[in-house]
């Protein structure tokens, strides 16, 4: 099973499958991370969305 380590806490945590842009969740410090490459296996934090931009 694809390790993924979580850029934000640095946690690790095993997945079943991992697919391009597939976005997942860090069971250690529950922020989104989506796949941004899958050879070699890299993921990056998602920006939490606002819907209020304040412009
Ligand atoms: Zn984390």
């Amino acid at each position: 099973m694809p390790k993924i380590v979580c850029p934000v806490c640095g946690g690790e945590f095993e997945v079943e499958s991992v697919e391009l842009h597939e976005v997942l969740e860090c069971p250690v410090c529950g922020v989104e991370l989506e796949v941004v490459s899958l050879n070699p296996l890299v993921v990056e934090e998602v920006p939490e969305v606002e819907e209020d931009w304040g412009e």
